[in-house]
């Protein structure tokens, strides 16, 4: 397989670059440079995918007959790659990644008629209410529970770790609607508006200092039966299907941007010397997702390979970002908060594009647990893929 880039593919890469180069004001590339999680912040998320909504490119892995630009995998990947270089703000959006793929497949046509172009255009931003006290790795187990009343369910119950619910419009939801022999079924995957009365958000602060992720509590909030996705008692379907989507994604630009930084300043030869090894393992990950990607149709989905990807790619951002704080050296101690604001005027302490090293390097952390544990993971590639 030719996984150089055709001539075609330079004019594309060329496309693209004119347009970062156009559309990427100081501010939205001093946001970019100074993200130490896998989004940048919210608001400024939320201008940067409305810039390319305007373009045509707010759902850059859709096809054209739901508004995305009807890409090729080596376009969206030349796309990243690009934006990564460019320190364009880094996003994932939960409605163009996960919830929108999952409409598209089990959305009535009302649901994909209001959810989908708002979801492209960052109007409806959206979090996922999978996870529980108690229910991680074991979803199945999850207890929030949907009683019908009429033309309504009342939902009770909590949800824990909930990725920006602070912030979000909507959540994607998975509820128990009755409880059968078998905890996988009588699960039902419902879309909650995060404005209905009865929804309480509270912060979890993490070791990073970042308020990312939060408890959210339903005391009798009414949910419409219409936001039902899929029948009744079959969300467990819809929420593996999911969950393909949002660990199937490109993980290599971004520890690629992060060691090329290192290879730049380090001067330490052990260091040097690490770096240039996970640079390989990372290029060993770019060819990997250049031939999952290459042969899959705009909005498919890659499947239980998927989990591979995760793994790879969350390890070597751990990797990454920990030979960040190595070339820091005792920099990366200084807590320098202002120095991490683009409006601040204040001086780092340390090169300048290392002032994010030890935020980021504590944000990933968590990047082996998100998504699915790793552990989780190997599980799914011994069964799925290698049929063990
Ligand atoms: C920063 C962050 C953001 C998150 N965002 C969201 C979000 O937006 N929405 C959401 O729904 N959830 C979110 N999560 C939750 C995440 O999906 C869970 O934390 C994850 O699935 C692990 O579940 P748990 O925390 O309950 O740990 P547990 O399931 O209790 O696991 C604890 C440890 O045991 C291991 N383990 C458990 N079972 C097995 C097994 N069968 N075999 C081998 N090892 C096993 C795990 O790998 C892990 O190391 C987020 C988590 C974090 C940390």
């Amino acid at each position: 397989m030719d996984l150089s880039l055709t001539p075609e593919d330079i004019a594309f890469r060329d496309e693209i670059r004119a347009f970062l180069d156009a559309e990427l004001t100081p501010e939205f590339r001093a946001w970019g440079k100074l993200t130490r999680s896998f989004t940048s912040d919210y608001d400024i998320t939320r201008r940067w995918l409305q810039t390319l909504n305007a373009r045509g490119w707010g759902a850059p892995t859709w096809p054209k007959e739901y508004g995305g630009p009807g890409w090729s995998a080596m376009q969206r990947y030349i796309f990243d790659r690009e934006c990564a270089a460019a320190k364009a703000p880094k996003f994932f959006s939960m409605g163009v990644r996960m919830v929108g793929p999952v409409i598209m497949k089990f959305g009535t046509p009302a649901q994909k008629e209001y959810f989908l172009p708002r979801s492209a255009s960052a109007e409806i931003m959206w979090c996922q209410g999978y996870s529980e006290p108690g229910s991680g790795s074991d979803l199945a187990s999850l207890q929030t529970q949907a009683v019908r009343d009429g033309d309504d369910y009342v939902v009770n119950g909590t949800k824990i770790w909930t990725t920006f619910g602070h912030m979000a419009d909507w959540m994607f939801c998975l509820v128990r609607t009755s409880k059968e022999a078998k905890k996988q079924d009588g699960i039902s995957f419902i879309l909650i508006d995060m404005k209905t009365p009865g929804i309480t958000v509270r912060p979890i602060i993490t070791i990073s200092g970042d308020h990312e992720v939060n408890q959210v509590f339903f005391d009798n909030v009414r949910v419409p039966v219409r936001n039902l996705v899929g029948p009744e008692g079959q969300g467990w379907t819809v929420a593996k299907y999911l969950l393909e989507f949002e660990r199937g994604g490109v993980y290599s630009p971004v520890p690629a941007e992060i060691l090329e930084d290192v290879e730049a300043i380090a001067e330490e030869p052990a260091i040097r010397s690490r770096a240039a090894q996970a640079a390989i393992a990372n290029m060993a990950l770019e060819y990997t997702e250049k031939r999952v990607f290459s042969g899959l149709q705009s909005g498919g989905n890659v499947g239980a390979i998927s989990s591979l990807l995760k793994i790879r790619g969350s390890e070597l951002t751990q990797t990454a970002s920990e030979l960040a704080v190595e070339t820091s050296g005792l920099y990366a101690l200084v807590e320098q908060p202002d120095a991490l604001t683009p409006v601040s005027n204040a001086e780092p302490f340390g090169h300048p594009d290392l002032v994010t090293a030890m935020p980021r390097h504590l944000n990933n952390r968590a990047s082996t647990i998100y998504g699915g544990a790793n552990e989780i993971q190997r599980n799914i590639i011994a069964k799925a893929v290698l049929g063990l």
